[in-house]
C-alpha cells in the first residue's frame, strides 16, 4: 500500500512533504520517513510509527531541502521499524516504493556480491543499489530503463540523485502514480487527494511509464523510453469534508453519515420528475449483456455478494462473485455477452484493478463502481458509477459499503427495467423505496445503547459467530469482518444453514453469536438454526425488523430491530448495529479504530 510524495522546487519542501505524508497516511502508518537533497548530500529522517512521530524528529535534526522524497509505509517485507522505514538510500539515491519487487531476494545476492551492502530487510533496498550500480556505466535516462527490465513484481516509485540536483523520478507498474504541476515547482504523488492543497493540475502516469520531474520541467517516457505524451488534467475544486468535527472518530462520524450519503446517492441517480434511474451513458445495449460477474475484495467483495441475490431475482444474467486475489490468476473464459463490474471505495486496489486490466486486455465489457472518481480504476472502466459518498477516512468501510450495495441494487433495477424484467409498477414501488431508505437508516442509527452493552460480551469471548441466510448472509460475512478488523477478535460469519455441517462443533456455553433474521423469506429457517445454537449454550444476539409478530423463540439473550422495510432492502439495516458492534468493542479495548493494526485504507499491494 503506502503513500509516496515529491516535490523538486525552489522553495523549502519539508513541511509540505510533512503536510501531505498526513493526508497520505489512509494508505499505510507503520512507519515514515523522508530524504531531502541539500548541498550535494541526501539527508535523512526515518521512525517507526506515524508521521506525527516523524515531524517531531523533523523539528530535531532540522532537515531541510528544496528537493524531497518522503513514504508512509505499510510492510511487506521487513518488519514495521525505523530501519525499514523508507526512503531507502545508497551513496548515491534514494528510493521510495509502494509494492512488491518479487525477485528482490535474487538481485541482493548479486549486489551483495559486487560489494553492495545491506541496510534493512526490504525488497526496496535493492532499488537504491540497483540504480548506483547501473549509473557506474550508463546515463540517466538508461539506467532507469535497465532497473526497471530488472524488477520483477509491482511499484511505484520516487527516486532523488545526489548528482542531480533538481531531479526526481517516477516509475509506475501495478501501483498508481500521479504527477502535479505548480509555479516553478512541481510534484509527485501516489494520488492527487496528496497534491490537492498544492495544485489542481495533475497527470497520471500509465503502467509501464516513468517521468523526470524538475522544478520547471516534467517529461514522460514509455517502458522502452520512447518520450509519451500526457494530458494535463484539472482537477474539480474539493469541497470534500476531510474533518472529524465533533466526533471521536472518523468511523462514528461515517456511520452517523450514512441517512446523507444514502440520500445523496439516491438524488445522484433518480430522477427527481420522472422518477426513474438515471443511468442513461450505458455504453452498452442492454441485449449484448446476458451475465454479469461482480469483482471486489474484502467489504467491495460483500457488497458484490448481497448484490447476486438482487440480479438473481431482478434480472435474468447470469449472476458471478469473484473476489479480485482469485479472480486475476485463474484460467478463466471470457465472454463478450458478459459485463464486468469492479467494485472499490479507492479506485486503487491493486487486486481489483488487476482484475480489470485483464477484463481490458480481454476486450471485456467493464464498470467500476467506486467513491474516488479520480481512481486507476474510475479511469480505466468503460462505465465508472460513483457512490457519491465523501471520502471515507476509518480504514474500516462503513458508508462505502452502503454506497456500494446502494449503487449495485440500483444498477441492478435500471437492467432489469430495461430489459423489460420487471414490470412498471413494481420498478416505481422500489424506487419509492429507496426514496425513504434514508430516512429509516436515521432510525436505525438510534439502536445504540443496548449495542455498547452487548459488545463488551464480544470481547470478553475467546470467538465468536455470526449467522444468516440470504441477503443476511454476506451480512454475516461483513458484520464479522468488522469485528476482527477492528476490535482483533475472532469472528466468523457463516451461513446459518451450515451450521450443522461442521462450525456447530464451536459453539460452548456463553459463546456470542449474532443471528441476522429480519423478516424475510429465509426468516421461519433462519430462526430454528438460531434455537440450535442456543440449545448448545450459545449467547444469540438476534438482529431482525419491528414487527407486531413475536419472535418464537425462548432464551434470546439480546434482540435488536430494525425499521420495516422490503425486504431485499434490509441489508442496508441489518448493517449499521454490526458497524456499531464492532466500533463499541473497539473502544472498550481501547484501540486505533480509525487505523487499526497491520492494515491500510487503500490496498495498493496484492
Ligand atoms: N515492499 C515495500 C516494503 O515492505 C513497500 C511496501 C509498501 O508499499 O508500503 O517496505
Amino acid at each position: 500500500m503506502c503513500g509516496i510524495i515529491g516535490i523538486t522546487s525552489n522553495k523549502e519542501v519539508t513541511t509540505r512533504i510533512i503536510n501531505s505524508l498526513k493526508k497520505l497516511e489512509y494508505r499505510g502508518y507503520d512507519s515514515a520517513g523522508l530524504a531531502t537533497l541539500k548541498d550535494g548530500f541526501i539527508n535523512e529522517v526515518k521512525c517507526e510509527g506515524r508521521v506525527e512521530a516523524l515531524e517531531k524528529n523533523i523539528s530535531k535534526t532540522n532537515v531541510q531541502g528544496e528537493i524531497g522524497i518522503g513514504h508512509v509505509r505499510w510492510a511487506t517485507h521487513g518488519k514495521p521499524s525505523t530501519i525499514n522505514a523508507h526512503p531507502h538510500s545508497s551513496e548515491t539515491v534514494s528510493v521510495v516504493h509502494n509494492g512488491i519487487i518479487e525477485n528482490s531476494t535474487i538481485l541482493k545476492k548479486i549486489l551483495e556480491k559486487k560489494g553492495y551492502k545491506f541496510k534493512s530487510q526490504t525488497d526496496t533496498e535493492v532499488i537504491a543499489h540497483l540504480v548506483t550500480d547501473y549509473l557506474k556505466k550508463n546515463n540517466l535516462k538508461n539506467t532507469i530503463i535497465k532497473v526497471l527490465n530488472k524488477l520483477h513484481g509491482s511499484f511505484a516509485l520516487g527516486i532523488i540523485f545526489k548528482d542531480y540536483p533538481n531531479l526526481i523520478v517516477g516509475a509506475r507498474r501495478g501501483s498508481p502514480l500521479a504527477v502535479g504541476y505548480g509555479p516553478n515547482e512541481n510534484y509527485l504523488g501516489s494520488d492527487s487527494y496528496a497534491l490537492k492543497s498544492m495544485t489542481n493540475k495533475v497527470s497520471y502516469l500509465n503502467d509501464g511509464e516513468f517521468c523526470l520531474i524538475k522544478e520547471n520541467q516534467v517529461e514522460f517516457f514509455d517502458t522502452k523510453g520512447n518520450k509519451a505524451n500526457k494530458k494535463i488534467l484539472n482537477l474539480s475544486q474539493d469541497n470534500q469534508n476531510y474533518d472529524k468535527g465533533d466526533y471521536k472518530h472518523f468511523m462514528a462520524k461515517e456511520i452517523d453519515e450514512q441517512p446523507t450519503t444514502i440520500k445523496n446517492c439516491v438524488n445522484e441517480y433518480i430522477d427527481k420528475i420522472s422518477k426513474q434511474i438515471n443511468i442513461y451513458n450505458l455504453p452498452w445495449k442492454t441485449k449484448e449483456i446476458s451475465s454479469i460477474v461482480l469483482i471486489g475484495c474484502g467489504t467491495a467483495y460483500h457488497s458484490c455478494l448481497i448484490a447476486k441475490y438482487w440480479f438473481e431475482e431482478h434480472t435474468n444474467l447470469d449472476v458471478t462473485v469473484d473476489i479480485a486475489s482469485e479472480f486475476r490468476y485463474r484460467k478463466l473464459k471470457f465472454k463478450n455477452d458478459c459485463l464486468y463490474v469492479f467494485v472499490s471505495q479507492s479506485g486503487e486496489t491493486a487486486d481489483t484493478y488487476a482484475a480489470l486490466d485483464i477484463c481490458k486486455k480481454n476486450k471485456m465489457k467493464t464498470c467500476s463502481i467506486v467513491n474516488v472518481v479520480e481512481s486507476s480504476i474510475a479511469r480505466d472502466s468503460e462505465l465508472v458509477l460513483p457512490i457519491h459518498c465523501g471520502p471515507e477516512i476509518g480504514v474500516a468501510s462503513t458508508k462505502a459499503f452502503l454506497g456500494q450495495m446502494l449503487v449495485l441494487y440500483m444498477l441492478c433495477l435500471k437492467l432489469s427495467f430495461d430489459m423489460k424484467i420487471i414490470n412498471k409498477k413494481n420498478y416505481q414501488e422500489k424506487i419509492k423505496n429507496l426514496l425513504s431508505l434514508s430516512n429509516l437508516c436515521k432510525k436505525t442509527l438510534l439502536t445504540d445503547s443496548k449495542i455498547q452493552k452487548t459488545s463488551r460480551t464480544f470481547i470478553e469471548a475467546k470467538g465468536s459467530m455470526f449467522l444468516g441466510r440470504g441477503y443476511s448472509f454476506p451480512i454475516a460475512l461483513e458484520g464479522a469482518l468488522k469485528l476482527k478488523e477492528l476490535a482483533y477478535v475472532h469472528a466468523e460469519g457463516y451461513p446459518a444453514g451450515e451450521m450443522k455441517h461442521g462450525p456447530l462443533a464451536l459453539i460452548e456455553e456463553g459463546m456470542p453469536v449474532v443471528v441476522i433474521a429480519p423478516r424475510d423469506d429465509y426468516y421461519k429457517k433462519t430462526i430454528s438454526n438460531m434455537q440450535e445454537v442456543i440449545a448448545r449454550g450459545a449467547k444469540v444476539l438476534l438482529i431482525t425488523n419491528k414487527s407486531k409478530d413475536e419472535i418464537h423463540s425462548e432464551n434470546i439473550w439480546e434482540t435488536i430491530e430494525v425499521e420495516n422495510l422490503s425486504e431485499d432492502l434490509f441489508p442496508f439495516l441489518t448493517t449499521i448495529p454490526l458497524q456499531k458492534l464492532a466500533y463499541y468493542s473497539a473502544m472498550h479495548k481501547g484501540y486505533d479504530i480509525d487505523k487499526p493494526r497491520n492494515l491500510a485504507k487503500s490496498v495498493t499491494v496484492e
